[in-house]
């Protein structure tokens, strides 16, 4: 039986703990989110039925920060998910040395069925719901997945409506409404600069690399164009639909242009059909897991062909699988590194927010890239003490980073 996803995020905590032999007592401490926020939201529907929802806010640590993490609206999205991705984010933040707690919230919806109007009404409704346990200086929600710009600026205008003005209520807002410039791309950006200094590390280059990516979102989409430019072969790339390969590399430019007017990555000329599972033991040196969670099980870890997964996505391996890829010696770039470029962004979004200051693109791009970097540093540097792995390393400096802000504040 597959490992829930809040029991997988706790067992890799555990590991980082047992090797930092960290006092026990700080266990229940450290796993345990400090408050879980359930909510019905009944919305009307444009035909006049009512529509009914859950929605959840996972606010799991802000010993270092307010709490932050992203709103993902998913058919799938429960509270032991919820839960997982907000402990995630805690860590995350502590590793790109963001000050920031850890967070994550949802809808359970399939937003596809949806018209725009409906998904305005059950966003607002669901600030309405949470709005006294969220704020600028308490809580910082973000887009996920299925969450966009747009749906940032509603939750901006609904809070400011109770609230007053209150821009940094929320990030990853649209450039127009006190976005800010370069946060959109970030997250891709982040896995770049994240796998180009793990290919350094190992005398390696972008150039020439060959990456397979599941997943055309966001993340993925920037991740290509990015890695594309920097002269990095695309081999193969999924969506939900299916996916695409050519062992020279695609043309990414055209494969965007391709699914802005088609709205898939299938079909694109000149490239071969591939499905969504093929993608994951493709031909490649490095996999990108950029879509959902828990895609890399013990089965597909044993076919994965990559020697780097670098994790766009958050929690895409199973613990059986992650365990699978360590005994293969396969280096995973851990998710609360690889993908730490949106939230490091969301933070220079949120300072711009308070400073009511616009930076330039080059700035924002500039320091993404020194948290990235200096991340990398202490991470291999902890790698050397614990004799670990990657991810075991990146869960032990962010517990220590986490503990030691807890100690300074006190327990009351
Ligand atoms: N949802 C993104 C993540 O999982 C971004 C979170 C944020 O910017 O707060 O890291």
């Amino acid at each position: 039986m597959t490992t829930s996803a809040y029991a997988t995020t706790n067992t890799f905590l555990k590991r980082a703990m047992d090797a930092l032999a960290i006092d026990p007592s700080y266990e229940v401490l450290l796993v345990t989110p400090r408050r879980e926020v359930r909510v019905e939201l009944s919305i009307r529907m444009d035909d006049g039925r009512i529509g009914n929802f859950i929605g959840y806010r996972v606010q799991h640590d802000n010993a270092r920060g307010p709490y932050k993490g992203g709103l993902r609206y998913h058919p799938d999205v429960d509270l032991d998910e919820v839960r997982s991705l907000a402990s995630l984010m805690t860590w995350k933040t502590a590793v790109v040395d963001v000050p920031f707690g850890g967070a994550k919230g949802g809808i359970q919806v399939d937003p596809t069925k949806l018209t725009e109007n409906e998904l305005e009404r059950l966003t607002r409704r669901f600030v309405d719901q949470i709005h006294d346990v969220i704020g600028p200086l308490a809580d910082i929600p973000a887009p996920d997945v299925n969450t966009s710009a747009k749906i940032m600026g509603w939750f901006f205008d609904q809070y400011s409506n109770r609230h007053g003005f209150a821009p940094g209520v929320v990030t990853g807002k649209p450039v127009s409404l006190h976005g800010s410039l370069g946060r959109e791309a970030a997250t891709g950006r982040g896995c770049l600069v994240a796998i180009r200094e793990a290919l350094a590390a190992d005398g390696k280059k972008l150039a020439g690399t060959r990456f397979a990516i599941q997943g055309f979102g966001n993340v993925g989409s920037f991740f290509a164009r990015l890695a594309h430019a920097e002269g990095a072969r695309i081999v193969a790339v999924s969506d939900v639909k299916g996916g695409v390969c050519a062992a020279d590399g695609l043309d990414v430019p055209k494969l965007v242009e391709h699914v802005k007017t088609t709205g898939s990555v299938i079909g694109f000329e000149g490239a071969l059909p591939m499905t969504n599972a093929e993608i994951l033991a493709a031909d490649c040196d490095v996999l990108v897991p950029a879509a959902l969670g828990h895609v890399i099980d013990e089965k597909v870890a044993h076919e994965v062909r990559a020697k780097y997964v670098l994790e766009a996505a958050n929690g895409p391996c199973t613990l059986e699988g992650a365990d699978v890829l360590d005994e293969r010696g396969v280096l995973v770039l851990p998710d609360i590194w690889a993908n730490a470029g949106g939230v490091t962004v969301s933070y220079f979004e949120w300072t711009q927010n308070l400073q009511q200051m616009r930076w330039s693109e080059a700035r924002v791009n500039e320091l993404l890239e020194e948290h990235m970097v200096q991340a990398h540093v202490h991470l291999r540097a902890m790698m050397k003490r614990l004799n670990c792995t990657m991810r075991t390393a990146a869960f032990a400096l962010a517990i220590e980073r986490v503990r030691a802000a807890t100690d300074l504040r006190g327990l009351g």
